[in-house]
């Protein structure tokens, strides 16, 4: 495995690759690699020849008040695991290598159809900070293929759909949520959370599955089941941000006569933002 750090060396040994023949597969992160990162570089390993993963905490997709300078770096142990799941290059460049005018771009991408609602309406620069990485790291890998985890649903869809409407040649595949046995979904914000609070976040995801069970069961009032929730949520010991039950294909708000359902939720504990979904189709009736 290589470690490579500017975009001209990269560029050379992908066009060395592809001059081989090889298809090249990119997993994008952040860094502080957890099992859910892995999983993105092992199923990519089965899909391309040449696995290549970046680790580049993006300033664009942090607001202020986020936490962009504390985020937690493991690179030597991000490293160890790359290396082991078989990933080719590890693409890790400065701040500067992708921003030369430092934390701001005069060129955005946002996908608007998909924006200002769930995530894009709490964390409004969010999703176009993804995006305009995302677009950037695309130019730069000019990858095959590309894989996004499940857990950042909204993600996956504003990635596939900006590659989609600027005709950017690549597939863009998205990946089931890997989650603790209790049922957290795994995250490198989970660090922050203290002994207590990992006794809670669980909690998240029971609720999720729940609300999933009595819509199959045939609760078809969901504005009525998203108020309820969200008191649950907060009683729970969460501040809730949003619960919401919307369509998979595009992210539409459901109703009682749709089919493919993804319920989405977002919740602090103590100052963790945790994120986790559900999407299951109900038989046509
Ligand atoms: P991040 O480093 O948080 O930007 O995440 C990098 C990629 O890993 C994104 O595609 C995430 O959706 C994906 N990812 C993060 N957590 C998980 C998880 N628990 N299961 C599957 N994919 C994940």
């Amino acid at each position: 495995m290589r470690t490579i750090s500017t975009v001209a060396d990269i560029r050379e040994v992908i066009n060395t690759e592809k001059q081989n023949g090889k298809t090249v597969g990119f997993v994008a992160t952040m860094g502080n690699l957890h099992a859910g990162h892995i999983s993105l570089v092992t199923q990519m390993r089965e899909q391309a020849d040449i696995v290549i993963t970046s680790i580049f905490i993006n300033p664009l997709q942090f607001s202020p008040t986020e936490d962009f300078d504390s985020y937690p770096k493991t690179l030597d142990r991000d490293l160890e695991k790359l290396q082991t799941a078989g990933n080719d290059f590890v693409f890790t460049p400065s701040l500067k290598e992708i921003y030369p005018d430092q934390k701001s771009s005069k060129t955005l991408v946002n996908v608007a159809a998909l924006d200002g609602i769930l995530c894009g309406k709490s964390r409004p620069e969010h999703l176009t900070g993804v995006a305009t990485i995302v677009a950037k790291l695309f130019n730069i890998i000019t990858p095959d293929y590309a894989i996004f985890g499940l857990k950042d649903y909204q993600q996956y869809m504003v990635i596939k759909q900006m590659a989609a409407d600027l005709c950017m040649p690549v597939k863009v595949i998205g990946a089931p949520i890997i989650r603790a046995e209790n049922g957290l979904a795994l995250s490198s914000r989970n660090g922050y959370l203290s002994t207590a609070e990992l006794e809670v976040a669980p909690r998240l995801n029971q609720v999720l599955n729940y609300v999933k069970q009595t819509i199959i069961d045939g609760e078809t009032d969901f504005r009525e089941i998203e108020k309820q929730t969200l008191m649950i949520i907060n009683e729970s010991g969460f501040k809730a941000d949003y619960f919401e039950i919307r369509t998979q294909e595009n992210l539409k708000v459901a109703t009682n006569t749709d089919h493919k359902l993804a319920i989405f939720v977002a919740a602090y504990l103590g100052k963790t933002r945790l994120i986790d979904n559900v999407r299951f189709e109900l038989d046509a009736k």
